[in-house]
């Protein structure tokens, strides 16, 4: 499928009439403040919105409503003749649609994918509207903190596989020979979200998409570093005193599996970023 790169200058039409066509057959991934924006629209805790409306621990919001002429289910969020329930609090992936987002060289760039615009030929309401450049779009669906806090989880991201890395490069681990924990790297990269949670297990799912942080929420970069801050503090203090190779094993393939399944909800190839790190392990002596 063909790709197009934009910069925030470039005109298209993009305008939403905001009929609620694009809430039907999506995948919408989310990072923990998107989750949090979620619940504060929905004036429930995290928690709750997590367990009733998302899939995998939270990563993913669930599309289980009803279902559209294609057969495709509506988003959990949206109601029949009003659209989105929680427009304000909707998450970065809503905001952006029809464009995706990448990160190159520290810089965002807009995409979409295809010849046409979804919007022109599922909402005809659309062409009657102005056309915008992507940079009045992005204001008008006040993206900016959102995209904030994509940058801010995706650097929270690296320092989780860090700590898989130290667990294995400065523990010795590697330096004995040992080759079980990148094979279980790779086979982390290819797993199903399903099974990826269940790897990590309810107490780091909570602190990787639940952390319990009450002051200055509304502000997505100190919101993520604080979050950053009690994954570093729990790993110290789960793995700051290990023994064994087969516990900075088992630690190093946790701290890894955090890392993907947060890659997952940022909407990166988890795949091509797992290959990447064992990759970087090997270039640092680890075997597999
Ligand atoms: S969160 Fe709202 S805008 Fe996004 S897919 Fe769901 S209903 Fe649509």
């Amino acid at each position: 499928m063909q790709t197009t790169k934009l910069n925030t200058q470039s005109i298209l039409p993009l305008t939403c009439s905001r009929s609620g066509t694009c809430c039907f057959g999506k995948t919408v991934m989310l990072n923990p403040w998107e989750l949090l924006r979620f619940s504060k629209e929905k004036k429930i805790t995290s928690r709750e919105f997590r367990d009733l409306y998302c899939d995998f621990g939270g990563i993913q919001l669930r599309f289980n409503g009803k279902p559209d002429k294609k057969g495709q289910n509506a988003c959990s969020q949206y109601i029949d003749s009003i659209g989105c329930s929680v427009h304000l609090g909707r998450p970065l992936a809503c905001r952006l649609y029809p464009l995706g987002r990448q990160i190159q060289f520290n810089k965002a760039h807009y995409i979409y994918e295809g010849d046409t615009f979804p919007c022109l030929t599922d909402c005809s309401e659309v062409l009657e509207l102005p056309k915008l450049s992507v940079g009045e779009y992005l204001k008008g669906q006040k993206a900016g903190p959102f995209e904030k806090a994509q940058d801010e989880y995706l650097i929270i991201m690296q320092n989780i596989a860090d700590i898989a890395f130290e667990l294995l490069l400065d523990s010795g681990l590697a330096a004995s020979g040992e080759t079980k924990t990148l094979t279980v790297w790779r086979e982390i990269g290819n797993e199903f979200p399903e099974l990826l949670a269940k790897r990590i297990g309810e107490e780091w799912l909570d602190c990787l998409m639940l952390p319990v942080i009450n002051e200055d929420t509304e502000n997505p970069i100190t919101f993520a570093q604080k979050h950053n801050d009690l994954i570093l503090l729990k790993a110290q203090e789960e793995f700051g005193s290990l023994q064994t190779f087969q516990e900075l094993h088992e630690a190093s393939v946790i701290m890894m599996a955090v890392a993907l399944h947060l890659a997952r909800g940022l909407g990166a190839n988890k795949k091509e970023i797992s290959e990447h790190w064992i990759e970087t392990a090997k270039s640092h002596g680890a075997k597999e």
